[in-house]
């Protein structure tokens, strides 16, 4: 999967691309994560990306032909990239939209700031819209590394083995209970299930405390 990130924050990924999962992804050549930085493309000397909102009021708003520009010249070597525009009025991320996105070779993603950006951008330029959740950050770059890092998650060879199946959300299930060593702290002791050696029955706890679980915290999903 092929990442191509516009913002004006680059060393932000530096956060995810040095770090974990996903810089471990990057070595062994599963992801790569470009990241565009936008004032490039300004045709200012003072590299400004953007002007005074129309019709007065707070802020400033993103320009158009910077991103344009940008979009083009990542297009000249991914002609199919899905482009996604992170903005709080975009489609709510979960698992169920990881899961359409994870078929994508190639993905931009485009970080807005300020009051975020003009809207004949999002009319002529965006696949998608993309929400991390119904409150505003600051800028699209954190949003935009959580889409990385939920993507990245489902693709084969990311993870080193398949545990990401049983993973909170697969089969509109909450993930069951963990427990490492010591088997006994504080009182608290290991379910004695899990230290029992017997798989079959291992195996019918944890899709019993999947679903208990699921009941408890988030019963909408067994509704779904
Ligand atoms: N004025 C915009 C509004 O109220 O819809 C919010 C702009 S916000 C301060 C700046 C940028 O942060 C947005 O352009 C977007 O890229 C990003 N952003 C903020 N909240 C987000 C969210 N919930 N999901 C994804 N991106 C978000």
């Amino acid at each position: 999967m092929k990442f191509d990130i516009i913002t004006l924050f680059p060393e932000m990924f530096s956060a995810i691309k040095e770090e974990g999962v996903i810089a471990r992804a990057m070595k062994k050549s599963l992801i790569s994560i470009n990241t565009w930085q936008l004032r490039d493309f300004s045709s200012n000397k003072y590299k400004n990306v953007d002007d005074k909102p129309y019709g007065g009021g707070a802020g400033m708003v993103m320009q158009v032909k910077p991103i344009r520009d940008c979009i083009s010249k990542i297009k000249q070597s991914s002609p199919n990239t899905k482009v996604i525009y992170l903005s709080p009025q975009g489609k709510k991320l979960d698992q169920n939209l990881v899961e359409e996105l994870a078929n994508f070779e190639s993905i931009t993603m485009l970080c807005g700031r300020y009051e975020g950006v003009d809207e004949r951008v999002i009319e002529n330029d965006i696949d998608f819209e993309i929400s991390i959740g119904d409150y505003v950050i600051s800028g699209g770059e954190l949003a935009a590394m959580i889409v990385i890092d939920a993507i990245s998650r489902r693709l084969s060879g990311v993870l080193g083995n398949e545990v990401s199946l049983k993973d909170s959300f697969t089969d509109n299930l909450l993930d069951f209970p963990h427990y490492t060593r010591p088997e006994v702290i504080d009182g608290q002791a290991v379910p004695k299930v899990l230290v029992s050696g017997d798989q079959a029955k291992i195996d019918a706890w944890c899709l019993e405390q999947s679903i208990k679980k699921t009941k408890q915290k988030r019963p909408d999903l067994l509704l779904k």
